[in-house]
């Protein structure tokens, strides 16, 4: 049985907040909501019937400034989900020391299931009723799992229409052309390569280990790619459709251009038989190799899997990826886990820097936007290992990000004090 992610998240909290000593005032304001918007609304469909969704918008806290988070359309979507979800954010904008606090929200519909005409009238309704919620200076919405930078574009055309002018800074992850930022589209996957780089710094490289890496979408495939690129042997890949398995090293480039042009794994696979062999879905996450990243959805490291993973490093590019009881478990084995609030935040540091440059009206070159992600994350993982030496009783990483996340939003909220 699969804990809801909101409970994993919610002990995650609590186990840090003890370890901190946190007081109670604190501990019942960060457990708490600011905003729970949920909202059902009609779409026409294609074929002229109607129907309706349900979409929401959380805004868990926002000390630290303007809310930040993506929007995910995903059929089995709840609004726990999203809470939890948007609790994460708080703490990955504040480990990576953004002015930002933490938000998410999206809707209940596979994106597979519409037309691409049904999607954009979904998304620009769903963003009318979003209008008394967002805003550039307000609470700013992104891609997540099942939306894009078409999707962005949509909702900031919408946002911006209903205020009878241009206002980029509503939406970050937006399509370059209209004020979206160079490396983006990388950036969640860039910035794992970057986080793994750091803790490889103290034991070799990427170069010649074995990976696998679950998931191949915007985050596991540029992450894979990357991967490659850097020196790694990518031996495991998967998507919803299939998972492969090459102990030689899978032609990641190749699936990744074939996966570019609207196609899938299965597809790729279909088409070079010869590239890997078809393998079990949970193979991919047990494999016999140094580096694991699980890169697709929450909860897939369970207490039943976890004592069977072997590989030693764990980067989480995707959200929750590791169930409380697996997290204990790995712990307990010695496993290192980079967690997801340190892992993925990659993705909400370049749409920081989208947001800075959409409100200035400039725009940096991919070069600067690296090496600007590289010098925040590169900042955000010394203080999660300096947190997690513990003063020489160390603590996970996971603790120890939890714990420079709480402690920045407490601080923020200490200085501002509860007003009125
Ligand atoms: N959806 C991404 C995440 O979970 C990015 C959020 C953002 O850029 O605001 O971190």
């Amino acid at each position: 049985m699969v804990d809801s992610i909101l409970e994993d998240v919610l002990a995650q909290f609590h186990q840090a907040a003890d370890q901190m000593g946190l007081d109670d005032r604190y501990r019942e304001y960060l457990t708490s909501w600011k905003t729970v918007f949920q909202t059902q609304f009609p779409v026409e469909m294609d074929d002229g019937s109607t129907r309706i969704f349900h979409g929401a918008r959380v805004i868990h806290n926002a000390a630290l400034g303007p809310t930040k988070g993506g929007m995910r359309y995903a059929a089995n979507l709840t609004i726990d989900d999203v809470k939890a979800l948007s609790m994460l954010m708080t703490w990955k904008c504040a480990i990576a020391n953004l002015p930002f606090g933490g938000a998410k929200g999206g809707v209940v519909v596979d994106p597979a299931t519409l037309s691409l005409g049904e999607l954009e009238n979904l998304t620009r309704r769903f963003t009318s009723e979003l209008e008394p919620i967002i805003g550039p200076d307000k609470d700013i919405p992104a891609p997540d799992l099942g939306t894009n930078a078409q999707v962005m574009a949509w909702m900031m055309d919408t946002y911006s229409m209903s205020h009878g002018y241009t206002i980029p800074a509503v939406v970050t992850g937006k399509p370059v052309a209209i004020g979206g930022s160079e490396g983006r589209f990388e950036a969640t996957g860039r910035g794992v390569l970057y986080l793994l780089e750091a803790q490889l710094s103290r034991q070799g490289s990427v170069r010649g280990k074995r990976v696998s890496v679950q998931g191949f979408g915007n985050v596991g495939s540029v992450a894979a790619r990357l991967i490659h690129e850097a020196g790694g042997i990518v031996t495991h890949l998967s998507d919803r459709f299939v998972a492969l398995h090459n102990p030689a090293g899978i032609d990641v480039p190749g699936a990744y251009a074939f996966a570019a042009s609207g196609h899938n794994l299965k597809e790729w696979h279909e088409q070079s038989p010869d590239a890997a062999e078809i393998i079990a879905p949970e193979d991919v996450l047990t494999a016999d190799v140094d580096i694991l990243v699980p890169a697709a959805v929450e909860s897939v490291l369970t207490g039943e899997n976890a004592p069977r993973v072997r590989a030693r490093l764990i980067v989480e590019a995707a959200n929750g990826p590791t169930t409380m009881e697996a997290d204990a478990i790995l712990n307990e084995r010695g496993v290192t886990i980079i967690p997801d609030i340190l892992a993925n935040a990659g993705g909400v540091t370049v749409s920081y820097f989208e947001w800075v440059q959409a409100r200035q009206y400039l725009h940096w070159s991919e070069a600067q936007v690296n090496e600007e992600l590289r010098r925040i994350l590169d900042r955000a993982y010394e203080a999660v290992v300096t947190a997690a030496a513990n003063n020489g009783h160390p603590i996970s990483q996971r603790a120890a990000a939890n714990r420079v996340g709480i402690e920045r939003v407490t601080e923020a909220a200490r200085l501002r004090g509860f007003y009125p």
